[in-house]
């Protein structure tokens, strides 16, 4: 046997499985295709929104918390800045459906908020527009996390516990089998006791057998240079999510002084992960451009720069994390949708008790793999 434990995938979830793992003494490797905090998958593009109150589910609420604390756990055990808490406004008419569940999510869990008119928030927030119809859920404990940073922590932390990572290395078959799993990498076999998949957008590639009713969808992220920077630092520029007809998208503060990162989170093109077309299009940024000139104006109309990601979406849009009736030895975790990273530290936790045979720390029948066999 070559381990007990393999994770398939060392990017924003199989990072931390990988980091729990080791931490918990397994003897655990870690196969990655390319290398922790590259930019080939979905854990790129320098920040990623961090939220407690949950406009995608009010179920999710105790996995937020719990992650909360455990980025928390990560910077103070590498003293690295992953995590800063800028405080989140959620924008739109009070009637909108994702609006609701925040505030429902907050109010079940009695997470600290307050929700303004718009009015107030014009005093509050001037590089924001508001409609008069808006309303703004102010969540304080959101904030920006920075994932190459964070992935590349959980990873040589792993290292530095007894984890083996072996880098450039794509696991091309997995062959499950009553005494474990057998490893299939370029020519070379491992033999191993358990796997953990978190392949992000490549997943349905190792089971092929599954069928997953899982695809892969084309995301872009873009930069604005902003005509007065300072007004966009962390401490005085909150994460936004704004619903703007129908359409979301996001604005994190300025990291590197200049720009600021604003994105759309909708339906994109449908890819496959190996010939995705990386190359930015003047259409990419049409629609994002005019909400941004209309919405943040001091914003250019121009993106400087964009940087293309991957989605990997579920039917239901809930994550998948769990072991899968019929396919022993394995574990899955992943994939996670457009809003998955925040969630990292939880759910290499959770993996790693289920991997191990321990009862989950928290109820995660809603990610079960078993709910997608069978769905076209
Ligand atoms: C543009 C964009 C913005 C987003 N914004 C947010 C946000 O603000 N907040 C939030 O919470 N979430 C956000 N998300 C979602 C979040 O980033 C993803 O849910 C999360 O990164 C998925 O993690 P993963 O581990 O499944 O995939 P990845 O991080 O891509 O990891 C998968 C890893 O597996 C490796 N791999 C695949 N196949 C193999 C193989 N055969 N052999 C070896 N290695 C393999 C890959 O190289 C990769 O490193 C965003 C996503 C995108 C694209």
């Amino acid at each position: 046997m070559d381990a007990d434990i393999a994770v398939i995938g060392v990017g924003s979830m199989g990072s931390f499985a990988l980091c729990e793992l080791a931490s918990m003494g397994v003897n655990v490797i870690g196969f990655e295709r390319y290398a922790p905090g590259h930019d080939r998958g979905a854990g790129h593009g320098e920040s990623r929104i961090f939220r407690t109150a949950y406009g995608e589910g009010t179920d999710y609420v105790p996995f937020l918390q719990q992650a909360r604390d455990l980025w928390k756990h990560l910077e103070s055990m590498t003293g690295i800045d992953i995590y800063t808490e800028t405080g989140g406004m959620m924008i739109g008419r009070p009637n909108d459906g994702f609006l609701e569940e925040v505030l429902m999510s907050a109010e079940a869990y009695n997470l600290p908020h307050q929700v303004l008119d718009a009015e107030e928030a014009r005093g509050r927030f001037p590089q924001h527009r508001f409609d008069n119809e808006d309303i703004v859920f102010l969540d304080p404990l959101a904030g920006v996390l920075r994932p190459e940073l964070a992935i590349q922590a959980a990873s040589t932390l792993a290292t530095e516990k007894g984890a083996r990572l072996y880098c450039g290395c794509p696991i091309t078959a997995l062959e499950p089998h009553s005494a474990g799993v057998t490893i299939h990498c370029e020519g070379e076999k491992f033999h191993v006791g358990h796997v953990v998949i978190s392949a992000g957008a490549w997943t349905s590639r190792l089971l092929p057998q599954l069928s997953l009713p899982v695809w892969v969808e084309r995301q872009i992220m873009f930069w604005y240079p902003a005509g007065n920077p300072r007004e966009f630092v962390p401490d005085r520029f909150p994460i936004s999510i704004r619903i703007t007809d129908g359409d979301a998208w996001y604005a994190l503060p300025t990291l590197d002084g200049k720009t600021v990162k604003v994105a759309l989170h909708t339906e994109g093109e449908r890819v496959d992960p190996d010939t995705i077309d990386r190359a930015i299009h003047t259409k990419d940024s049409e629609l994002l451009s005019q909400f941004a000139q209309k919405y943040i104006p001091d914003l250019d109309s121009e993106p400087e720069k964009g940087k293309v990601c991957m989605y990997t979406n579920t039917p239901d849009n809930d994550f998948v994390l769990g072991s899968v009736s019929g396919v022993p030895h394995v574990t899955l975790l992943g994939p996670m949708g457009g809003h998955g990273f925040k969630f990292a530290p939880i759910m290499g936790k959770l993996a790693a008790e289920v991997a191990t045979g321990i009862s989950p720390s928290l109820a995660i029948d809603l990610f079960s793999p078993d709910r997608l066999i069978g769905v076209k």
